[in-house]
């Protein structure tokens, strides 16, 4: 199935991450990082990793959790509502793991050594923290004032309003609301 991305998410890869877990309609669900071939491909889409990142299960369950709170964050924001703690300290956490010292360890063989962060794992914590601080410019930006929920059930994607009266974040969206609307006034006829 083609995703079109919906309006805004182009300019912010924090609000096409957000927008990763799709409801479509019929009542099926389409998680894009779902298991970790489909994150490495949507990391290496957005020039986040190379194509061969080999994730592993760990690092898309991560990406998943960073999404749920960016979303929590937007759904605040959206609604006029605080950020919820739990969400900040995600973020924030997320957003300090660049760069990744190679740490001090000892063990009886080797001695003290230096200890490198697993490649795989450099990619998925740059990753995290670019998607982070995507999502806080984004929140803290003046395109915030131009944040939207989809209206058109049952999408639950996030959008940037091109204009005041926009509600939905694809055409195919705003055709499925239009058409909603139009069997609606059919019946109350
Ligand atoms: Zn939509």
């Amino acid at each position: 199935m083609e995703v079109v991305p919906a309006a805004g998410a182009e300019q912010y890869p924090a609000l096409d991450f957000a927008n990763s877990a799709l409801a479509l309609p019929g009542g099926q669900y389409l998680d894009l990082l779902g298991e970790p071939g489909s994150a490495s491909r949507w990391l290496a889409a957005h020039d986040l990793a190379p194509e061969d990142a080999g994730l592993r299960e760990m690092c898309a369950a991560q990406l998943r959790a960073l999404r749920e709170q960016i979303r929590a964050l937007l759904a605040a924001r959206v609604d006029g509502m605080p950020a919820p703690a739990g969400a900040l300290v995600a973020v924030n956490d997320a957003l300090t793991r660049t760069p990744t010292a190679a740490l001090l360890r000892w063990d009886p063989v080797r001695g003290l050594h230096r200890e490198a962060t697993h490649p795989v794992t450099r990619i998925v914590d740059h990753a995290l923290a670019v998607l982070a601080a995507n999502a806080a410019d984004l929140l803290t930006g003046e395109d915030a004032e131009r944040l939207a929920a989809c209206g058109s059930p049952p999408c639950n994607r996030y959008l940037l309003r091109t204009h005041a009266r926009r509600h939905w974040c694809s055409t195919r969206c705003g055709d499925r609301a239009r058409a909603a609307r139009a069997y609606a006034r059919r019946k109350g006829e």
